[in-house]
């Protein structure tokens, strides 16, 4: 997928990237400006949001921060209509760090609301409104932005920071990847009653799309984060199968067939003096097979092989091969242990596999 993002500045070495949807905030809150005050609202209204995203960006340097002081570095904070992100290169390795990670974005949001206390005095209700049009006002808004910010982000849904803390703090007594589905499946279900409520309750559509949304992303950071659990400790060589396909360049597509009704169907792996030379995919298996009826004894495999495809090491991680197999239009790899082929990886259902290796070493 293309990622549709301009790069910014850099704050504190960290490089601050704006989503393109992220420009309908400014056309929005230019017309509602507009609508509101004229050309005076227009200027306030862009203030604000510079202001709000300001808070946007403080939130996530200190998720940034707090990271680095446990040496994960931010590849990017990406700034999005719906808040900002800050991507991590690895992932902290313990709960503890994980949940002080996570706090620290709404501590500074809760840092910034009690700072502007004095200055705007309590919050209340009656004082907000929808363009601030003064300085007062302008602080004030900053103010209970900042509280209305923190605390949203500690609902706890994911991907929000609340949805992170409780499974940081589920991790203290389960396994990982339990804790997750635990609070992942709790967020999913926290977003749904929310999303009811804010549509039945208080007719508020935008509020209700939003926890859709929202809903949305958990499921799918649910998955991405089962995987990366699933695969955290293990290798090529756990999961390479090592009865090879004993085929040559010089066998035919009958051979292939053949070799194929002895285990489960996969790309196949051409083989010479000892080193993968080709890669033979099933469909192209197929369309030769078809094409060539009776005469698929005499039809080489050289004709149909690939002759260029990626390798793996078996001291290779598994995230590594997974981010070949899903950037790469390539399912099966061959294995080397250095210099030695020792077999071949299919990254077909890899995820079940991992699931059943995992249960098992939690055995012991
Ligand atoms: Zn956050």
């Amino acid at each position: 997928m293309l990622d549709w993002s301009i790069r910014l500045f850099r704050v504190f070495g960290i490089r601050l990237e704006m989503h393109i949807s992220f420009l309908i905030l400014p056309a929005y809150f230019g017309v509602a400006g507009m609508e509101k005050a004229g050309l005076k609202g227009v200027w306030w209204s862009l203030l604000f949001l510079v202001v709000i995203f300001a808070c946007v960006v403080l939130h996530e340097l200190g998720h940034s921060l707090t990271a680095r002081r446990f040496g994960i570095k931010t590849s990017r904070i990406l700034l999005m209509p719906i808040g900002g992100l800050a991507q991590f290169e690895s992932m902290p390795d313990t709960p503890g760090k994980e949940a002080l990670v996570t706090l620290a974005g709404p501590s500074v949001n809760f840092a910034l609301f009690f700072a502007l206390i004095p200055v705007t005095g309590p919050f209340s209700l009656e004082r907000l409104v929808d363009l601030p049009l003064t300085i007062p006002q302008l602080v004030y808004m900053t103010m209970a932005f900042n509280l209305i910010m923190g605390v949203f982000n500690l609902l706890p849904v994911f991907p929000m920071d609340g949805g992170r803390l409780m499974r940081a703090v589920l991790s203290f007594w389960l396994p990982a990847l339990r804790a997750t589905e635990i609070s992942s499946k709790f967020g999913v279900f926290a977003a749904a009653c929310l999303a009811a409520f804010f549509l039945i309750g208080l007719n508020n559509l935008l509020l209700a799309a939003l926890f859709l949304f929202i809903m949305l992303a958990s499921r799918m950071e649910l998955k991405a984060m089962k995987q990366r659990e699933l695969f955290q400790s293990f290798h090529v060589r756990d999961f390479v199968d090592t009865r090879m396909e004993n085929l040559r360049p010089e066998s035919s597509i009958r051979d292939a067939l053949g070799v194929l009704n002895q285990m489960s169907p996969r790309d196949l792996i051409i083989t010479e003096y000892g080193r993968a030379v080709g890669l033979v995919e099933l469909d192209e298996l197929n369309k030769a097979r078809k094409a060539n009826g009776e005469s698929t004894s005499s039809h080489l495999l050289a004709g149909i092989m690939q002759r260029s495809f990626v390798t793996l090491q078996a001291n290779d991680t598994m995230e590594d091969a997974l981010r070949l197999a899903a950037s790469d239009k390539q399912s099966v790899f061959p294995v080397y242990d250095y210099v030695q082929l020792v077999g071949v990886l299919d990254a077909e259902g890899l995820d079940r596999r991992a699931y059943w290796k995992k249960a098992e070493k939690e055995l012991d």
